[in-house]
C-alpha cells in the first residue's frame, strides 16, 4: 500500500457527544501524523433519549423568533459545552463565545446561523484540545445568494487557507455567502464539509468516523449482527443509499469521487476495526471482494402499483407514452415499469399519488381506455446490490430460491443493465423476512462455510 501522507478526519455528533468521546477522538487523531485536518460535527446524542445540540439550537431559534425567553433552553446548551471543557480541563474557556451566540439568538439570528453554532462551538473546543489551529468554515466554504455551494470559490479559499497550515480544525455543516451571512448544508452536512476539505487539499483518504464499524450489508434493525462491507464502490453506495441505507450525506460523494479520493467509514468506539472503504469502480481496490457475491441489501416500504390491462396493448403504438404523459402532466415520478404483453404496472411511492388517486385513474382511463385499471397498495422494494453479480452466475437463482423457500411471493423483478443490482417488489408484510433470507443465503452461509 502507498504511504498515506494526508488524511481528512471527520467525526460525527455521537463521536463528540461528551468529554469521554473527545478523548477517543484525540487518541485517533494523534495516532497518525497524516490526520492533519479535522472536521467535527456538533455534539450529538449521548444516549438514545438524549437531544442533539443542533436540534436544541433550532428550538432556541424558533422560541426566540416567537419572542419567547430562551435563557433556560440555551442554558442547557451552555451546560453541555462547559461540561466538556471542564472535564477536559481545557485552557480555552468557551463562555465568551457562548455569550455571543446567546445574544445573537436573542436578537433574531437566522435558523442557519443558529444551527451552525453547534459545529462552530464544538470546533473551538476541539481545536483547543488537540492544539490544532481553528479555521472558521464561514471563511472557507462559500455559498451564493441562493444558498447554493460555490465549488470553485470554496476550493480556492480552502487551498489558500489550509495550504499554509500544518494542522487545523474546520467545523462542519456551514459556510457563508459573500456578505458573511452564515448558511448551512442540509442535515448531516458535516459529511459534505469533510469531503470538500479532502478535495481541496488532495487528501489520500477521507476518514469519516461514526458509531458503526462501516456500512453494513443489511439494516441491523432487521438483521441482528449484520457484518460490515469491507469495500464498496461509489455506484453501489448510491444504489444502497437510494434504497434507504443511511450512510453518508448524498452530496458528500461527488467532491471526493471526482478527485478519486476513497472514503473510509470508521467507528470511533472501535478504532481498530478497518471499517468500509468506498472506492471508485475502476480502482484496483474495487477488486477486493468480501466473498459474499453481493455487497449489500437495502429496501423501502411505502410503494404502490398502478396495474393496467388491455387486450392487444403491445400492438398499440404510443400506449406507454400516453400513460406516462398522465404522470408527467401531474408531476409524478415513478420508480419502475414492468410490463407483459397485455399488462403494464407502474411502481411509484405512495405519497406521490396520495390524495390524487382518483384523478390519476380517471386521466389514465381517458388516455388509453384500459380493460382493467387498479391501484395496489402496500408494496416494498428491495435491492440486492453487488458489483460481483456481473461475473457470477446463479445469483438471481439463489435470491429467488431463498424467497421461494420462505414462501414469499415476488411481485416484480428488475435487473438494471449494469447488472449492479436486482430490484424485487414484494408485499410490505414480507419485506423483513425477505431481507433476512437473502442475507442468510449469501452472507451467513458463507461465514459458516469459512469457519
Ligand atoms: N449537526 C448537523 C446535524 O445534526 C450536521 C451534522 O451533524 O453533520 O444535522
Amino acid at each position: 500500500m502507498n504511504q498515506v501522507d494526508l488524511k481528512i478526519v471527520k467525526f460525527g455528533g455521537s463521536s463528540l457527544a461528551d468529554a469521554n468521546q473527545f478523548r477517543k477522538v484525540k487518541e485517533i487523531v494523534t495516532a497518525e501524523k497524516a490526520r492533519r485536518f479535522v472536521v467535527p460535527s456538533a455534539p450529538g446524542k449521548r444516549s438514545s433519549n438524549d437531544i442533539k445540540i443542533t436540534d436544541m439550537l433550532y428550538t432556541c431559534q424558533k422560541l426566540a423568533s416567537e419572542g419567547a425567553d430562551i435563557s433556560e433552553s440555551f442554558g442547557q446548551i451552555r451546560a453541555r459545552y462547559l461540561e466538556i471543557a471542564n472535564e477536559l480541563s481545557l485552557s480555552y474557556d468557551p463562555s465568551a463565545a457562548l455569550d455571543e451566540v446567546y445574544e445573537n439568538l436573542r436578537n433574531g439570528a437566522t435558523k442557519d446561523y443558529a444551527a451552525s453554532r453547534g459545529e462552530y462551538l464544538n470546533g473551538l473546543l476541539l481545536s483547543s484540545y488537540l492544539g490544532y489551529q481553528f479555521v472558521d468554515a464561514a471563511d472557507v466554504v462559500r455559498f451564493d445568494a441562493n444558498g447554493v455551494l460555490m465549488m470553485d470559490e470554496t476550493m480556492t479559499l480552502m487551498r489558500e487557507k489550509l495550504g499554509k497550515l500544518e494542522c487545523a480544525v474546520i467545523p462542519g455543516f456551514y459556510g457563508a455567502d459573500e456578505n458573511g451571512n452564515v448558511i448551512t448544508f442540509s442535515r448531516g452536512g458535516s459529511d459534505v464539509t469533510g469531503s470538500l476539505v479532502a478535495r481541496a487539499v488532495s487528501a489520500d483518504i477521507y476518514e469519516n468516523w461514526t458509531d458503526v464499524s462501516g456500512v453494513l450489508v443489511a439494516d441491523p434493525r432487521i438483521v441482528a449482527n449484520a457484518v460490515p462491507i469491507n469495500t464498496i464502490t461509489y455506484e453501489e453506495l448510491r444504489e444502497l443509499s437510494y434504497m434507504g441505507a443511511s450512510v453518508l450525506h448524498e452530496d458528500a460523494i461527488f467532491p471526493v469521487r471526482a478527485a478519486d479520493i476513497p472514503i473510509n467509514i470508521r467507528n470511533t468506539n472501535a478504532p481498530d476495526a478497518p471499517g468500509t472503504m468506498i472506492v471508485a469502480s475502476d480502482s484496483a481496490a474495487s477488486d477486493q471482494f468480501t466473498g459474499y457475491t453481493i455487497t449489500g441489501i437495502a429496501g423501502r416500504k411505502g410503494f404502490c402499483a398502478i396495474n393496467i390491462q388491455k387486450a392487444m396493448m403491445n400492438a398499440e403504438i404510443g400506449f406507454c407514452r400516453k400513460v406516462l404523459s398522465v404522470l408527467e402532466e401531474l408531476n409524478i415520478s415513478f420508480e419502475h415499469m414492468p410490463s407483459g404483453i397485455d399488462t403494464m404496472s407502474i411502481i411509484l411511492p405512495e405519497d406521490a399519488i396520495h390524495g390524487r388517486e382518483k384523478t390519476v385513474l380517471s386521466k389514465i382511463r381517458k388516455a388509453v381506455s384500459p380493460d382493467r385499471l387498479e391501484i395496489e397498495h402496500g408494496i416494498s422494494l428491495l435491492a440486492v446490490v453487488g458489483r460481483g453479480m456481473r461475473r457470477t452466475r446463479g445469483t438471481a437463482a439463489r435470491i429467488f430460491a431463498a424467497l421461494a423457500h420462505a414462501r414469499i411471493n415476488v411481485k416484480m423483478i428488475d435487473q438494471g443493465s449494469s447488472e449492479l443490482n436486482i430490484i424485487i417488489g414484494l408485499l410490505d408484510g414480507d419485506f423483513e423476512e425477505a431481507v433476512r433470507r437473502i442475507y442468510d443465503v449469501f452472507v451467513s452461509s458463507t461465514i459458516t462455510e469459512q469457519s
